[in-house]
């Protein structure tokens, strides 16, 4: 079976595509959305999603959240004394995503279309790749965000669309797409975005404004960097999401027996969030402008991701294109439930037989090039592009270079991607060397072929006519280069974590729950908490079904009278 699976940053999701429709799989707590958190303890014990969360206040260093931003890069998270790749932490919540999915369908699905942000490069996207494949997926096709929510809301009642604006900022990726939609194609005609921009941005924006009135005696310097980090986050987190509805929200913070507080009003953050608003700007005019495309002639901004919930973009939005967004679509579904769609496409439905669909490059790729300027000095470092930005893919094209030094032996080619006109100001991707008949400068040439194809994977090939050699260059980097048996020992590191059973997902989450009211409280309540925990767990050691369940409401209802006179 072929699944579509959103794998985000604060948040994954699965559907599938059944009878015609595209449906969102429950997690084995029901939810629609797994954050996309896991904390692994010392015995290999792992907890993914909502308890991960829950259990983090009280374990930072053995918990990761947002690794999504360290994708394709060499940072590791150190769980449970172990290093872990990010995508090795994505596998797990992919794992996750498809015991849901054989939960509910009894069918253990093999193949998935993966969503990726637009602006993800290279070396993003194979990792993401590599995340399905450890988790036992064969991924056919990695689909960019915004087009997977361009396909939800294009397809809501199939009739032909004038362009519109997908508007998609999340927890830590911010992507826009223009669209257009006739004859069941759909179009993407351009990209651009901004993958170090999202909520945990704002998250940070708002921690910073609060946090030195909320503690001028410096008692959070005092703790140790990951535990505070998590502290501030969580409260900002909570902070944000309040402001959403209300003028004013109060930003908590617990630390032991003291409880640090700070009003913050909506203007105060507006204030606070102004950097991170304009950055909002750019990738909106960029996009437009490479598709020519005026924004009075968008019939909908489409919002997509949660961070677009929040007042101040919303506002920004409006001011940005004159005009109200359109909330048609669950900002929080549409990517999960798109890419089930293009499942279903991948997997040639019936139902999709006359929908097609046309993605773009969003960024330029090229190579590293020497120029001679006009006084006989050579200018180093500069970028050459081969494919410029938001050509529609799969695209294939050829550019041809020659030599610069009298016998030079060789041709190195540096292949970057980004906008730069200096190579430093843009990504390195990789590099390929390939021999060259010795000969006078410039007589010598080779003819670099870049291919890049639907999922956004990048192939080099560099043929010498003179002397009839070619070379063939997958964009991967050295170091990072897993071979099958290196896939197959992470993949085994992984089967021998320890997965609650499905069954007990339900009083695995209360503990964590529990656990957490228990540190975010002082005092006599607690206490009380805590005396509701052991009952709790005499209850589950008891193994009677009939005890657990009654334990089980107990404590839920004592947790929801709590939380609900929480101050927010
Ligand atoms: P996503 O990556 O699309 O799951 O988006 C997650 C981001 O949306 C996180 O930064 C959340 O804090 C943010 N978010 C979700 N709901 C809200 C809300 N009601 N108000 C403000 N931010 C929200």
């Amino acid at each position: 079976m072929l699944i579509g699976i959103d794998l985000g940053t604060t948040n994954s999701a699965v559907a599938i595509w059944q009878n015609g429709e595209a449906r969102l799989v429950p997690n084995a707590l029901g939810e629609l959305l797994t954050p996309s958190a896991v904390g692994i303890a010392k015995d290999g014990q792992v907890w993914i999603g909502t308890p991960a969360l829950d259990r983090m206040a009280g374990h930072p260093q053995d918990t990761a959240t947002s690794f999504k931003r360290l994708m394709g890069t060499q940072r590791t998270a150190r769980l449970a004394a172990r290093d872990y790749k990010p995508e090795d932490v994505s596998a797990i919540v992919l794992e996750a995503l498809v015991r849901d999915v054989e939960a509910l369908t009894g069918e253990k699905p093999t193949e998935a279309v993966i969503t990726v942000p637009a602006y993800f490069n290279d070396r993003q996207r194979k990792a993401t790749r590599r995340a399905g494949e450890l988790a036992g997926l064969s991924v056919s096709r990695l689909i960019n965000e915004p087009t997977a929510a361009a396909l939800a809301f294009g397809l809501q009642d199939k009739g032909d669309r004038e362009p519109f604006l997908v508007f998609d900022l999340g927890g830590g990726t911010f992507d826009v797409s223009v669209v257009e939609m006739f004859d069941g194609i759909v179009e993407v005609r351009a990209s651009a975005g901004d993958n170090r921009l999202g909520g945990d941005d704002f998250d940070d924006a708002l921690a910073a404004l609060v946090k030195p009135r909320l503690d001028p005696e410096g008692m959070l310097a005092q703790i140790p960097d990951e535990r505070r980090q998590a502290l501030l986050k969580r409260a900002a987190e909570r902070c944000r999401r309040a402001l959403s509805t209300a003028g004013e929200a109060e930003f908590v913070l617990t630390i032991g027996e003291t409880r640090l507080a700070a009003t913050v009003t909506e203007a105060e953050f507006e204030a606070a969030a102004e950097p991170l608003v304009r950055r909002l700007r750019e990738p909106v005019v960029r996009a437009l402008r490479d598709c020519a495309i005026d924004a009075a002639e968008l019939s909908e901004i489409v919002l997509v991701g949660g961070a677009t919930r929040m007042p101040v973009v919303r506002k920004a939005i409006t001011r940005l294109f004159g005009r109200f967004p359109n909330s048609s679509v669950h900002p929080d579904h549409a990517v999960a439930l798109g890419a089930s769609i293009q499942a279903g496409l991948v997997g040639r439905d019936a139902a999709l037989d006359e929908i097609r669909i046309t993605d773009v490059c969003p960024f330029t790729l090229g190579v590293e090039v020497a120029e001679q300027d006009r006084y006989g000095g050579l200018q180093r470092g500069l970028f050459s592009p081969i494919i410029e930005r938001n050509t529609p893919v799969p695209v294939s094209r050829v550019n041809s270079y020659s030599t610069m030094g009298d016998g030079q032996k060789q041709i190195e080619f540096a292949i970057y991607q980004g906008e730069a006109r200096e190579v430093s100001g843009n990504v390195k991707l990789g590099q390929i060397a390939v021999p060259v008949p010795p000969r006078p400068a410039g007589e010598v040439s080779a003819e670099v072929r870049f291919s890049y194809d639907s999922s956004g994977l990048l192939e080099v090939d560099v043929h010498v006519p003179l002397s009839g050699e070619s070379h063939n260059l997958v964009i991967v980097d050295e170091e990072d280069r897993p071979d099958r048996k290196d896939i197959e020992k992470r993949r085994a590191a992984l089967a021998r974590l320890k997965h609650h059973p499905r069954e007990e997902a339900g009083n695995v989450a209360l503990m964590a729950r529990a656990e957490r009211a228990y540190e975010d409280h002082i005092g006599e309540l607690r206490q009380m908490i805590g005396h509701w925990i052991t009952e709790y767990a005499g209850a589950l050691d008891t193994q009677d079904p009939r005890r657990i369940a009654d334990a089980r409401d107990f404590l839920a209802t004592r947790l929801d009278e709590v939380e609900s006179a929480s101050p927010l």
